[in-house]
């Protein structure tokens, strides 16, 4: 039930619908320090990494390349090798002679980014395409020559200035970017290409994803897909984000090779890319004229008390326990549902019992539901009080049907989402119940969800506050983007980060981003309020949104400065002790 795509050859391994999905990660040494990158390389194919990516900045780093590939092959790995280039075309084509893929970034490989707002007639706006052209054919004609593959890697945070200007900072434009080198490669009879439409905001990404599909096959292209969500972050938020986005594609049959991107040594990615594979489970991918597809609908309910209507979506567990300072809205304690104004309330496990019931609550009912005891008349005869309590046992629901009947039923009651697991890996735990759960709120469906494990009820809380806080459907704290890091990150980002985090975690809502370059961190870092940006061998640069506000500062200085920079743009408080 995958898309169906053309097969793509990067060395041996073959990324296409024909094939189990590929995974893949990429070094963070710098690509001139031949042996640190082929101990991380070996460690990436250790955990079960199909391909491995370095960075190539410079043609220095392109060239050198070479020798990794040939210890990696004196070392008896045969794995293809990945070259990933922003802005500088002699590069790639250095690469394409050596590795076996060469990654652009269509939105730097040729135009500069200026931040300009002009207006492009379509004289303009070809002409830059002609240069595009000028451009891409000579590393074209390289990999035809080399047998090398392409992936036309689009970021959300580096559209170039004429996407921007014509389309915006919209999946659109992410789409338009990639096709613009899209229809060049097929005017040039070039076919070994792959595509991906990275964001760090997982709908974005998924809405991106879904659009090039539709507009691929508008045009009869049917090129494979590389999914990642960028700057996912580390730890339990990394994995959420990277499972929301990609395995929401992954469910509807979209994405061949999938990274996900951590802030941490790159071998842990290849664990948890295998879990968000595992959990694949291709029911009833979207249809092409679903309004979901692109564009975020929530569903309309009416509010019973705090759930549905305009209120976030609520927590629910079967324990009170708070972490943090934050504990569910509801939990459960022997046949009811306790609010934390210690309101108790009735819960009913059928149907059945609620009709049955002399005990109903005029205020607020919770009645369990499951895909069998859906029907018209059960449904339609339900008050406006019922909170319908999805329980969900399998993978076998299709969710987008039951909802579309609602709606089309006028059915208007909140749903919330249960499902219970025996899951002890809590890594995998994790990634199973943001798919199961994110993914329908990615979707605007449901209001709330109840996760029931026996791990600790601390870890299970903060994991559904968390799958909440990532949809960017209740935001409960800060929010961090971090990169990856690569060759061209010049300080200790992970360190850095788990420091930012330490002294900045009690700023609610803030969005904070840890970049590790200055050539493609200030445009990745997407919508952050504030950013702390590598610009060199240990320095630092500081934003304010998308400005610059402090250039080149000491590494030592950066994190206490950029708590300076919280406080004198007011959005700082202090933390409570
Ligand atoms: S933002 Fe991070 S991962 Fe991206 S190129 Fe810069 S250092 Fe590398």
């Amino acid at each position: 039930m995958r898309r169906k795509t053309i097969n793509v050859s990067v060395g041996d391994v073959i990324i296409g619908s024909d094939y189990p999905i590929v995974t893949q990660s990429m070094t963070t040494a710098s690509t001139l320090d031949t042996e640190a990158s082929v101990q991380e390389a070996i460690k990436i194919i250790d955990a079960g990494g199909q391909i491995v990516r370095f960075t190539a900045p410079n043609i220095k780093e392109a060239e050198n390349l070479q020798n990794i590939k040939d210890s990696l092959r004196n070392k008896g790995y045969t794995n293809p090798l990945v070259a990933d280039i922003h802005f500088t075309p002699n590069a790639a084509i250095t690469a394409a002679e050596i590795v076996e893929k060469v990654r652009i970034n269509p939105g730097n490989y040729v135009d500069r980014k200026k931040f300009e707002i002009k207006e492009y007639d379509d004289k303009t706006y070809n002409d830059e395409l002609l240069k595009i052209e000028d451009r891409f054919i000579p590393l074209l004609d390289v990999c035809k020559k080399h047998n090398t593959a392409i992936r036309i890697g689009t970021n959300h945070g580096s559209l170039s200035d004429r996407i921007m200007n014509r389309f915006g900072d919209t999946p659109l434009g992410m789409v338009e970017s990639a096709l613009e080198f899209l229809r060049i490669c097929n005017k040039n009879d070039f076919d070994q290409v792959v595509l991906s439409m990275k964001s760090s905001n997982p709908l974005v990404m998924v809405h991106a994803y879904r659009l090039l599909v539709k507009k691929m096959d508008e045009e009869n292209m049917h090129f494979p897909l590389h999914l990642g969500v960028t700057e996912a972050g580390d730890g339990l938020d990394g994995r959420i984000k990277s499972s929301l986005g990609i395995g929401s594609l992954l469910n509807d049959g979209i994405g061949d090779t999938i990274r996900v991107s951590l802030t941490e040594d790159p071998e842990f990615e290849i664990p948890a890319a295998k879990k968000i594979i595992d959990k694949t489970r291709i029911l009833n991918p979207i249809n092409k004229d679903d309004h979901r597809l692109s564009e975020y609908h929530k569903r309309s309910t009416s509010a019973v008390l705090n759930i549905g209507g305009d209120n976030v979506p609520v927590v629910l567990s079967s324990s009170n326990v708070l972490f943090e300072g934050n504990g569910p809205d509801y939990f459960y304690n022997e046949k009811e549902l306790i609010n934390n104004k210690n309101e108790r309330f009735p819960y009913f496990y059928s149907i059945k019992e609620y009709r049955q019931s002399d005990n109903k609550s005029d205020i607020i009912n919770f009645v369990s539901l499951n895909k069998e005891t859906i029907t018209n008349s059960i449904m339609s005869s339900m008050p406006k009080n019922v909170v319908f309590v999805f329980d969900f046992h399998d993978n076998e629901t299709d969710f987008r049907g039951i909802f579309n009947f609602f709606e089309k039923q006028g059915i208007t009651n909140p749903v919330l989402f249960k499902k219970s697991y025996k899951e002890e890996d809590f890594e995998k735990l994790s990634i199973d119940a943001s798919i199961d759960f994110g993914t329908l709120l990615l979707e605007g469906m449901g209001n709330g969800l109840w996760l029931d494990s026996d791990h600790h009820h601390e870890r299970i809380n903060e994991l559904s506050f968390s799958i909440l806080q990532n949809t960017r459907t209740r935001i409960f704290k800060t929010d961090y983007i971090s990169c990856p890091s690569c060759g061209r990150t010049k300080f200790n980002l992970q360190e850095t980060t788990a420091l930012v985090k330490e002294k900045t975690s009690h700023l609610k809502g803030l969005k904070i981003a840890v970049m590790g370059c200055i050539v493609n961190g200030p445009g990745e870092m997407a919508d952050a309020d504030y950013g702390y940006v590598g610009s060199g061998k240990d320095v630092i640069s500081l934003y304010k949104g998308k400005d610059l506000v402090k250039k080149n500062i000491s590494s030592k200085d950066a994190v206490d400065e950029l708590i300076n920079l919280i406080k004198a743009n007011n959005d700082w408080v202090e933390p409570l002790i």
